[in-house]
């Protein structure tokens, strides 16, 4: 398919994508589309290809089989440099730079392409206001942040260049449940603010009806369902698709 002919509407395409590390199937024949402006959240169990399906889109990995597309362009290694400027990504462990500040971890892309320092500022302080990470801490390193802070912290990196897409591998899944909590409320602001694509990656149902206009759900490879919560709670689509529902346990009074 050529790119024109790519849908404006999605921002990010996977068609019949298939991989594997060398004997172990990661990915069997995925289909996927993320709407502009939609939160897509992508669960299942440990194991079943998330992670892989976010490499593929940022173009860590390359599908063995199957087609990859961003802002209707297929993803090409001789154009990563240029599209991985318009993705913001986030992995669990906050994937943050230790030999450089807070500051210096936000603003290092936006002074390799040497913005004016006055709009670096700008931006830094803004993003800081949204993500409610406190500016007192900026000059600070990231041993010296909170694991709360931390993340706060990646997803201002992620944020710094106003990306198209926001690419979340399990954000919240290193945090203690209070704090978690915090992130999630502030999260979804930032996500009703912003008005951004995001792909957001969790084994947490919870999560996921909190976060999702659509939910992706997997397994070994293979999108089991797709629809929303309701959907997947009303009219599972299959056995394991009842089973993931009912092993996910929530607190009852007795
Ligand atoms: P998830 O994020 O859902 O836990 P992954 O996409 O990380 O799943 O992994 C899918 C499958 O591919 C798993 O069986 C995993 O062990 C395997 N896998 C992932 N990355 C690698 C790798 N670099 N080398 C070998 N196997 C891998
Ligand atoms: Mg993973």
């Amino acid at each position: 398919m050529s790119d024109r002919d790519r849908s404006p509407a999605s921002i990010v395409e996977l068609r019949d994508c298939w991989k594997a590390y060398g004997r172990v199937p990661a990915l069997r024949g995925v289909d996927l589309e993320i709407g502009a402006g939609t939160t897509t959240v992508l669960i299942g169990p440990s194991g079943c290809g998330k992670s892989t399906i976010l490499r593929l889109v940022t173009g860590l990995a390359r599908p063995d089989r199957g087609d990859v597309y961003f802002e209707a362009a297929q993803v090409r290694t001789r154009d990563l440099p240029r599209l991985r400027l318009r993705m913001g990504y986030v992995i669990q462990s906050g994937g943050l730079f230790p030999h450089l500040s807070a500051r210096g971890n936000v603003t290092l892309m936006a002074r390799y392409l040497r913005w004016d320092p006055g709009r670096i500022e700008g931006r830094l302080l803004e993003l800081a206001r949204l993500t409610r990470f406190p500016a007192d801490a900026l000059e600070r390193y990231p041993i010296q942040l909170s694991g709360g802070q931390k993340q706060r912290l990646a997803l201002m990196r992620a944020l710094m260049l106003d990306p198209s897409v926001l690419l979340l591998d399990e954000p919240l899944g290193a945090l203690d449940p209070v704090i978690r909590f915090d992130l999630q409320t502030d999260l979804r602001a930032i996500f009703q603010e912003l008005r951004k694509s995001v792909l957001w990656v969790t084994h947490d149902l919870d999560e996921a009806a909190y976060f999702a206009d659509q939910v992706v759900l997997m397994h070994e490879g293979r999108v089991k369902q797709q629809g929303t919560i309701r959907q997947m709670l009303e009219a599972p689509a299959d056995p394991f698709v009842t089973r993931f529902v009912q092993a996910q346990r929530h607190a009852e009074v007795p």
